[in-house]
């Protein structure tokens, strides 16, 4: 339970040569967590465990068999990259299934020798099955700043009069400022006091298009409207991403009037607000500019600050005000990158048990920063792909099949998604409105091929030189 072996750090990637598979996890998982979606990352790395790691490699312990596949076919790559980033002799990643459930990950626990003992899991991981919500996504954790003080205090007036007062609300801003996690607060705090009175869901976009999808493929419709339209309060996440897909939209444009006039709360959350949503419908757009509009904007210095206090605390760790001041300067963009860095400089803390200095901090982060964090816009991508491969940008994303314009725009996706993390909707859309599915076989198809291909792959990073000159 003690360290009983003294890790060994190399020094310039703080590599632990211990045994500390449970905090090497978790740090992983702090990457992971970074660069795919949060609905994934919940759905696919609940109840995951590093369980060895050895001269060939780490093995990776999963639930089922099907999370095992998955994880597996869509996400080797990202977990060894994570893994790697912390341990740089890990070259391989086996993926097994776990028989029983005693592995469970605790990801952020208060501390690793208490993690040890009590093998619980993280709230995170408990998402509820029937509202979707993860109990983690509290008001109580939510640090208020002039940013996001507008945001929260609509939505706690949500719980105060249920479909009433702002109806529906609806929250944007950019990546990473809060909004599923004040969302969800109002799902949850709804839950704390009602209990099963008042019937709450939660969905993603992607899970309600998948669902609207599944409905026409089986002629069941009637499923989807018992399931999304006998509900009090219906949380919807990220709505840019059902906006133009006529289906889908036409799907939720009824759901949201059923729920509209019986008064039931809808609560949406955007990048953007409607009036720059070009592919909005009229008809939305005026029920959306109905109800109540507000944004979350960028936190200043002293919100960034007083998150990272709150989260250190979430974890009983304790770091220098400089250092918190160091991190808070430099990572201005959004929490979860702030989260991850936090994660890392935490694990380095742990594993070597000495005090994070602002000299070892800064080295640590600009370690991480060298890796692509930076502002890339998707345009200038785009734009080199369709230089390298001498067509225009126009083409590119246009609907041609040509082999000569098939091929870049696979890659232009592929970039989007390695570079950017952008996710698969997204990309489709920016792709000249393609499905998301789309976006995956091309993103899948590319990672395989510039494992193989030497052509390929120094056409890869030429591409990559173009953008980060940009
Ligand atoms: P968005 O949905 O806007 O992309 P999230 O709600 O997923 O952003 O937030 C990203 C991460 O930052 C989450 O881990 C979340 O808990 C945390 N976070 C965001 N805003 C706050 C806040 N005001 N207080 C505490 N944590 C926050
Ligand atoms: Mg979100």
């Amino acid at each position: 339970m003690e360290h009983k072996e003294e890790a060994v750090i190399s020094p310039k990637t703080g590599v632990v040569d211990g045994n500390d598979l449970l905090g090497l996890w978790q740090a992983a998982l702090g990457e992971i967590e970074i660069q795919v979606s949060h609905p994934n990352f919940v759905t696919w790395f609940k109840n995951s465990a590093l369980i060895e790691k050895n001269e060939n490699g780490a093995i990776v312990a999963l639930p089922n068999a099907f999370a095992k596949e998955w994880i597996e076919n869509k996400y080797s790559k990202i977990v060894l990259g994570a893994l790697r980033a912390l341990e740089e002799n890990i070259k391989k990643v086996e993926f097994t299934v776990h028989s029983s459930k005693t592995i469970v990950v605790t990801r952020a626990a208060a501390h690793p020798s208490q993690a040890r003992e009590t093998q619980q899991s993280f709230p995170e991981f408990r998402v509820d099955t029937e509202t979707n919500l993860n109990p983690r996504y509290t008001f109580g954790s939510f640090v208020v700043g002039k940013s996001n003080e507008l945001a929260y205090a609509a939505a706690s007036a949500v719980v105060e009069d249920i479909g009433k007062r702002y109806n529906p609300l609806f929250i944007y801003g950019g990546v990473g400022l809060g909004k599923t996690h004040l969302m969800q607060s109002v799902g949850n705090e709804i839950r704390n006091r009602y209990q099963n009175r008042v019937r709450v869901k939660y969905v993603s976009s992607e899970k309600f298009t998948n669902d609207v999808i599944s409905a026409i493929r089986n002629k069941n419709t009637e499923s989807m409207k018992e399931k999304y339209r006998l509900v009090d309060v219906l949380i919807i996440d990220d709505i840019q991403f059902v906006i133009g897909k006529a289906a889908t939209e036409e799907e939720f444009f009824h759901t949201f009037n059923a729920l509209y006039e019986h008064d039931k709360q809808i609560i949406i959350s955007s990048d953007k607000p409607p009036k720059f949503m070009p592919n909005l419908e009229e008809r939305l757009r005026s029920r959306f500019e109905g109800g109540m509009i507000i944004d979350i904007g960028y936190p200043d210095y002293e919100l960034r600050f007083a998150i990272l206090k709150a989260k250190m605390q979430e974890r009983a760790v304790a770091l220098a005000d400089e250092v918190i001041g160091h991190i808070a300067t430099k990572i201005q963009r959004n929490f979860r990158e702030l989260e991850g860095v936090l994660n890392r400089i935490i694990f380095f803390q742990k594993t070597r048990g000495m005090e994070i200095t602002l000299r070892v901090a800064e080295e640590i982060m600009s370690e991480i920063m060298q890796e692509p964090v930076k502002d890339i816009n998707p345009n200038v991508v785009i734009k080199a792909v369709a230089e390298v491969f001498g067509i225009s940008p126009a083409e590119l994303i246009s609907h041609s099949r040509k082999k000569e314009v098939v091929e870049p725009r696979q890659i232009a996706m592929y970039l989007l998604r390695e570079m950017l993390h952008l996710s698969y909707p997204n990309i489709g859309d920016r792709m000249g409105k393609r499905d998301h599915t789309t976006a995956i076989y091309a993103y899948e198809k590319v990672l395989l091929e510039v494992s193989k291909n030497q052509q390929l792959n120094q056409r890869i990073i030429t591409i990559k030189e173009l953008i980060n000159k940009e």
